[in-house]
């Protein structure tokens, strides 16, 4: 795999936290830091510090729980709808014309967060599985987080 110089990046590798990043996130009150852009009863909205492509976005659960078939009902409830939410802001402000939605449940899932359950959702359009991708085993990314995270949150606080 190449990379591309992305200079941005650097400083969410320079924070990668200690413990557990969801409950590190979603103890803290400092939302711009951990990008959380919608904190619900039970769940909360925050965009990927670790991007893999250019409209990713997680949610997961206050509660730390690292079993997906654990989640209470109402948990799973309020998943799903900050995950609609979700869907429609970034079919407005990106455009996307599709989504992939997912959980990774342990590390021999893919999980890089293994211990605590977060929804992947990633947006889509056709053809950005790009010749970079398969040629160049380069990944781009187009968006800033930090961009995505300020029109999540307005798009939130409608
Ligand atoms: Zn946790």
């Amino acid at each position: 795999m190449k990379y591309l110089y992305a200079p941005w990046r650097d400083r969410y590798f320079s924070r990668k936290p200690k413990g557990c990043l969801f409950c590190n996130a979603a103890k803290s009150h400092r939302d711009k830091k951990w990008f959380v852009f919608h904190r619900g009863e039970k769940c909360f909205g925050m965009v990927n510090l670790f991007p893999y492509t250019t409209a990713h976005v997680m949610v997961a659960p206050t509660r730390h729980c690292g079993d997906f078939s654990k989640l209470k009902k109402d948990e799973i409830t309020e998943m799903f709808d900050i995950a609609q939410k979700i869907l429609k802001a970034l079919k407005k402000i990106y455009r996307c014309e599709g989504f992939n939605l997912g959980v990774n449940q342990g590390s021999a899932a893919g999980a890089g967060f293994a211990g605590h359950i977060h929804l992947h959702i990633v947006g889509r359009w056709t053809g950005d599985t790009n010749f970079m991708t398969t040629a160049g085993s380069t990944r781009v990314i187009c968006a800033d987080p930090e961009k995505l995270y300020g029109e999540l949150r307005d798009f939130f606080k409608k």
